[in-house]
This record gives structure tokens, C-alpha cells and sequence, in this order.
């Protein structure tokens, strides 16, 4: 409220003064009567815009002396300035109108300044002071400022209620909207746990099958036929595990499977990926590696868990080596049938060992011939 009384009275002494040269430059008869009173009340209604800014007066009270005074020095000009009569009572009218639209002040204030002005126009009309007026003018003047004074009090209520409508409707809208936007943040992260949860071994720690499929897709995607991106696979088997299970029990069999998990996922580097291929085999996907590469990182697998002091009865894997060819295009199947065959190869050889297939072998042997 008094922001919007300061400002309404800084604008009002502005459009007085505005008024008055106006009316003195067209040289009205009247006008330079009149101009002491305009010159006055614009320094009034100015001196409340200073006084209700600073604070400490009541705002309302502030607005009602205005309204009042500007609205006698319009009735004055009625008096002294025949040819301004229309634009006075039109200036009557919208002072009312404006008091209700543009003032947020409280009901009973506004009906009080309202009823305060209508007095002061109807005690005008009816005073000796309107004399000259004619009986229709009088009549008209009295209309005018009663509907102004009706209009701005129906006015206001409507629109303050419609305010407050609005007002409580961008509340909400704005609370639902920050609650949308927690919500959505909260299901992100959930989606993105989701995603995590859903590609991970929960016994091991290491990525599941699904996690395998996506990493060997993404890297047989990301070359084409004639700079494919080189990648080796090492697949590993606990050696005699079924053995394992049943000397040390299921329980002791599921230790082992989460030690393993550790170990593969201690002997990653860079880019390269732990898998748990299924039961007791695990991958090791080494993006970049030639063959030497994968059979020194197979092999630091190997001799971690065969040197493992974790505690647990001691256990031995076996590892397959394998190149990806680019001649087996998208297709993951045949690296796989390669690394399970190098795999078969150190078993066969008496397990606790790494073996790497033959065609890997012999791209191996090409690529150095080449280089
Ligand atoms: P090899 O050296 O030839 O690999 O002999 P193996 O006994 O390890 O081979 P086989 O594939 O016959 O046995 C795999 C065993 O792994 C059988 C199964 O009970 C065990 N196994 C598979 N998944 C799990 C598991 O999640 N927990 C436990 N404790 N054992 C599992
Ligand atoms: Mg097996
Ligand atoms: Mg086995």
C-alpha cells in the first residue's frame, strides 16, 4: 500500500502541474485563477509521495487526504474555469474509479474516502458556490460522481477478490511446480540407480551379462570395417569348483565367487571392464590390448587369486585370450567361441593357467610380420 500511495501521489502532482500548464499555455479563461490552487496541491500531493515512502505514517489516511484535496481543487475548477466542467467531472469520475482499481487499500478505508468525496461533490452542488451552474449540470455532476463512487466501491471487491484468486492460484501453480521439479530430480536419480542395480553382479560387485552385451556392442560399434577399434577378451573358470563346493560348502563356494570379483576388478585398468560371464566364469573386456596385453593382464589374474591370502581355501583359475577380428564384423559370437576355446586349451593343459587361441595367435604373429 504505500508503495502504491507514493507513487499514485508522485503521478498525481506531475499530471496537476501538467494540467495547469496545459491550461494556462491554451489561455483559459480561469486558468490562471485556478493555477495557485493546482501549484498548491501538487506541492501537497508531492510532500505525502516524500512522507509515505519514508514510512511512519499510515499510507491510508495518506491516500484519503489526497483523494480529497485533489477532488476539491477539481470542484474549484469547476468554479472558476467554466470551460473545464466536462474535463472536471470526467477527472471527478476517474479519481473515484481509480481510488478502488488502483489502491490496495482495505475496504473499509476505500468506502470511507468514497463516501468522503461524494459528500464533498454533493455538499458542492447543492452550496451557493455552484450558483451558476444549471439545474441539469447540477443533476449530471451529482450522477456522474455517484456512479464513480458506486462503480469503484462494486469495483474494488470484485477485483480484489479476483486478486486474491489469482494470487492464490500462482501459489499453488508455484508450489506444484517446485514439487514437479523435486520429484522429477528424485526420479533420475532413482532411474539412474536403477540402471546401475540392474548391471551389476550382486555377489561378485562386477558388471552382469546385460553389462557385457552393452560394453562389447558399444566397442564393435564404435569402429567400422576399415579402422575397426582393437579389443582382447580374457575369460576365466575357477578350476574344479564343483570340487570346492562340495569340500568347503555353497557358502564358502560364494566367498570364493566374491574374491574373484575383487581380484578382476583390482586388475582393471584405464577402460578395460570386469564381468561376471555366468556361474563361476568371469571377462575381462581390454579395449586397445594386442595379445601380449591381454595374456599379462589374464595372467596378473591368475596369480592373484593363486597367491590369495584372503584366507579363504585357496583356489585357481584358468583364462582364455582372445583378439577381437574385424573380419567377424558386429557380431559378438564368434570372439566369445574363441575365448571359450583358448579357456578349454589351458584346462586341457592342467588348469592354473592362461592359453590364447589360435587365429589370435596368428593375427598376433601377422601384425608384428607387418609392422
Ligand atoms: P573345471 O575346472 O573344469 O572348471 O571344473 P568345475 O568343477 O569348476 O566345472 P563345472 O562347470 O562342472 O562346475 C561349475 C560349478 O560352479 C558348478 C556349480 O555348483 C558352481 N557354481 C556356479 N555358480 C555358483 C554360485 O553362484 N555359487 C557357488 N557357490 N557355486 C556356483
Ligand atoms: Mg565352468
Ligand atoms: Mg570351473
Amino acid at each position: 500500500m504505500r508503495r502504491a500511495v507514493s507513487v499514485g501521489a508522485g503521478v498525481m502532482s506531475a499530471l496537476l502541474v501538467a494540467d495547469m500548464l496545459i491550461n494556462l499555455a491554451a489561455g483559459e479563461a480561469g486558468a490562471a485563477a485556478l493555477a495557485p490552487f493546482e501549484l498548491a496541491t501538487a506541492g501537497f500531493t508531492a510532500l505525502v509521495a516524500i512522507i509515505v515512502r519514508r514510512g511512519g505514517v499510515r499510507a491510508e489516511a495518506m491516500a484519503l487526504a489526497v483523494l480529497l484535496v485533489v477532488f476539491a481543487t477539481a470542484l474549484l475548477g469547476i468554479v472558476v474555469m467554466p470551460v473545464g466542467r466536462v474535463a472536471a467531472s470526467a477527472q471527478l469520475a476517474i479519481l473515484l474509479v481509480g481510488a478502488g482499481l488502483f489502491l490496495p487499500w482495505q475496504r473499509r478505508w476505500h468506502v470511507a474516502a468514497v463516501l468522503s468525496a461524494v459528500g464533498l461533490a454533493l455538499g458542492f452542488v447543492v452550496s451557493p458556490l455552484a450558483v451558476f451552474l444549471g439545474d441539469t449540470d447540477r443533476v449530471g455532476l451529482a450522477a456522474a460522481v455517484l456512479m464513480a463512487g458506486v462503480t469503484s466501491v462494486i469495483g474494488q471487491g470484485l477485483w480484489q477478490t479476483r486478486l486474491r484468486g489469482m494470487l492464490v492460484q500462482q501459489f499453488e501453480l508455484r508450489h506444484l511446480n517446485r514439487y514437479a521439479r523435486r520429484q522429477e530430480v528424485h526420479v533420475n536419480e532413482l532411474n539412474r540407480e536403477l540402471n546401475r542395480v540392474a548391471r551389476r553382479d550382486s555377489l561378485t560387485g562386477v558388471g552382469n551379462r546385460l553389462a557385457l552385451d552393452e560394453a562389447v556392442a558399444r566397442l564393435l560399434d564404435q569402429g567400422d570395417r576399415l579402422r575397426p577399434v582393437p579389443f582382447a577378451l580374457a575369460l576365466f573358470d575357477i578350476d574344479h569348483f564343483k570340487r570346492y563346493n562340495d569340500r568347503y560348502g555353497h557358502l564358502a563356494g560364494d566367498a570364493a565367487l566374491g574374491r574373484l570379483g575383487e581380484i578382476l576388478r583390482r586388475a582393471t585398468r584405464g577402460g578395460d571392464l570386469a564381468f561376471r560371464y555366468g556361474g563361476e566364469e568371469f571377462l575381462l573386456l581390454l579395449p586397445g590390448a594386442d595379445l601380449q596385453g591381454a595374456i599379462a593382464a589374464a595372467e596378473r589374474v591368475r596369480v592373484a587369486a593363486a597367491e590369495d591370502s584372503s584366507g579363504l581355501p585357496a583356489f585357481t583359475v584358468s583364462g582364455g585370450v582372445a583378439l577381437c577380428d574385424p573380419a567377424d564384423g558386429r557380431d559378438p559370437e564368434p570372439l566369445l567361441r574363441r575365448a571359450d576355446a583358448a579357456l578349454y586349451l589351458a584346462k586341457r593343459a592342467g588348469r592354473n593357467r592362461i592359453a590364447a587361441d589360435e587365429l589370435s595367435v596368428a593375427m598376433q604373429r601377422q601384425g608384428i610380420a607387418s609392422a
